[in-house]
């Protein structure tokens, strides 16, 4: 691929060296096309940093066991390089570690690029929408067993709409696909002793699931 000209760290974004070698050429290669394509060049997180995917329990492309989804990167995301990390990314460790501590994973988000909030996005599916070219590109690398929409709008970016609090820890099948959709780790925060209990009985589910 041409080499796109070579913008500040701020404006693209760091290939985690953790990850396997085909995997940072592919995580560099989404870095230089946010350079070039036209969906970016109109992005009103265009100016931010983009944070692709990490892997866990993996090494390297092809079957996963699930491959999870949530919004896009926050501000200890961008620091580490690497989704789900912050203050949320710990509530989703613990119960991951918790419930599927040993299962293959894929983590990124609905649209790479950081926002310190979710009022900086003020239309979510049009940024989502732009960022589907690259999204797919990232899916289409892997073959989950079950994917894992993390909140609503990663649930309606799998055609899962209604309250998330009530689709989550319900399996869907879709066009050969299992979908397991869960509410955000994030809603931990706001109400803990209503979120805990959905959130504990869906990776419960996942974990039956992946035993199946
Ligand atoms: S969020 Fe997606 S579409 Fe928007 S600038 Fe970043 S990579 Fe491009």
């Amino acid at each position: 691929m041409a080499q796109a000209s070579r913008e500040p760290e701020a404006v693209t974004g760091q290939v985690p060296g953790h990850l396997p070698p085909e995997v940072q050429t592919f995580v560099q290669c989404l870095l230089d096309q946010k350079m070039t394509r036209l969906e970016c060049r109109g992005c009103p997180l265009r100016t931010k940093p983009m944070v692709v995917l990490d892997l866990l329990n993996c090494a390297g492309f092809g079957p996963v066991d699930v491959y999870f989804m949530a919004l896009n990167p926050g501000r200890e995301e961008v620091v580490q390089w690497r989704p789900l990390v912050g203050p949320a990314g710990g509530e989703f460790h613990a119960l991951r570690n918790a419930y599927i501590p040993t299962a293959s994973a894929v983590l990124t988000n609905l649209f790479l690029c950081h926002t310190a909030n979710q009022a900086e996005v003020p239309d979510v599916a049009s940024v989502a929408s732009r960022c589907r070219g690259l999204t797919r590109q990232i899916a289409s690398r892997f073959t989950p067993r079950i994917w894992i929409p993390l909140g609503s709008p990663a649930a309606h970016a799998f055609g899962i709409t209604g309250p998330i609090t009530q689709a989550c820890g319900k399996v869907v099948h879709k066009k050969g696909a299992t979908i397991l959709p869960l509410v955000h780790p994030s809603s931990l925060f706001h109400r803990r002793n209503h979120f805990l209990p959905l959130l504990e009985q869906g990776f419960q589910t996942l974990q039956e699931l992946l035993a199946a």
